[in-house]
């Protein structure tokens, strides 16, 4: 079958061909079911944000390695076993690309997510193999297509649980990326008031504002901080999510506080940035709670329930074909759309 792999380490910007990042469709053969597992056919596998990091060898894996982890497809084959959700050849799903083991003490103590047990296989493929606790059905009005957003959505519907938002709560988002964008609209559903974007880009402020945003700043030309405050009286955000990954936005932020704030840091950090926090005002005068996100473990069905209320046209309108993965993560790497699509089987829409 057909796998798109990381076969060279190095970043996709890079102009010297010697050097950059290769990504290529490779064929590798197909295993049999072990006890728990389904076969999926994969529909649509989307391009992460975190899929170039990966080229780049972020997580210190080796090349060659499988790409793709933001998948939805169809249940091809029900292995041994795998009895307990009840998954039927030809059920339409999505799900958690993290297998875990559920035997470690993470695993019992409701924080899988630091499992060291587990592993994933690539889903920008023909096929992949799950353990049927991965996967979720995605209802009937989900579309395959909105189905392989579901990790991305789930990440934000994490950023939420830990935000700990309450109705009525000013809520600012900075970064206007794919997941920054989830993020504000499920801040909208949450009935966040004064939802503010602050994003360099114009069509992404945009999107945003068509999102629910109420005000937009553009930091590059406007003062971040001045402009936070005007919107919110003098008295800062209550939520913040840095979605950025830019390490000036994710000092601007603390500025942008109000007292007893909590601040989600959702992005992903180049691995030895330190960033400097001011313990007086941040910790002592303000009491503010700053906490990041690393993966999404048990959202996954509950996000699969209100996926289909999520305006997710602008991320799934841009489609490729599995053998023209290469180029896929060349318009990614252009920033031009908010996500990316492969589809994986010409046969599943
Ligand atoms: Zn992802
Ligand atoms: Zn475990």
């Amino acid at each position: 079958m057909k796998v798109v792999m990381t076969t060279r380490i190095g970043s996709l910007k890079d102009p010297d061909p010697a050097k950059k990042g290769i990504v290529e469709v490779c064929d590798m053969p197909l295993r049999k079911l072990n006890e728990g597992e389904i076969l999926i056919k994969v529909a649509y596998c989307a391009i992460c944000g975190s899929d170039p990091h990966s080229v780049e060898g972020i997580f210190g894996r080796p090349a060659p390695f499988g790409m793709g982890h933001e998948i939805s497809g169809v249940v091809a084959e029900v292995g041994p076993k795998a009895d307990i959700n009840g998954f039927k050849v030809g059920d339409r799903v999505s799900g958690n690309f993290r297998s875990t083991c559920g035997t470690c003490y993470y695993c019992t103590n409701g924080m899988e997510q630091f499992c060291r047990h587990g592993g994933g296989e690539p889903g920008m493929a023909e096929y992949l193999i799950w353990h049927e606790k991965q996967a979720v059905k995605l209802p009937d009005d989900v579309s395959l297509k909105t189905g392989c957003i579901l990790e991305p959505v789930s990440i934000a519907v994490r950023a939420m649980d830990k935000s700990n938002i309450k109705f009525g709560q000013n809520v600012i988002v900075l970064g206007g990326g794919p997941i920054g964008l989830l993020t504000l609209q499920l801040a909208n559903l949450y009935g966040a008031a004064n939802l503010t974007i602050s994003e360099p880009i114009a069509a992404r402020r945009d999107i945003a504002v068509k999102y629910g945003a109420k005000h937009t700043i553009d930091p590059l030309s406007q003062d971040l901080k001045e402009e936070a405050l005007k919107i919110t009286g003098g008295r800062g955000f209550d939520i913040l999510f840095e979605v950025s990954g830019v390490p000036k936005s994710a000092e601007t932020m603390q500025a942008l506080a109000a007292p007893y704030a909590n601040l989600i840091y959702v992005a992903q950090y180049a691995r030895d940035y330190n960033m400097p926090v001011n313990m007086w005002d941040m910790l002592y005068m303000k009491e503010v709670t700053m906490t990041g996100i690393f993966v999404s473990p048990y959202t996954f069905s509950r996000t699969a329930q209100v996926i289909g209320r999520l305006d997710l046209d602008d991320m799934t309108s841009k489609v490729f074909d599995l053998d023209d993965a290469p180029a896929a993560f060349d318009a990614h790497m252009t920033g031009k759309y908010p996500k990316i699509l492969v589809k994986c089987n010409p046969d599943l829409e």
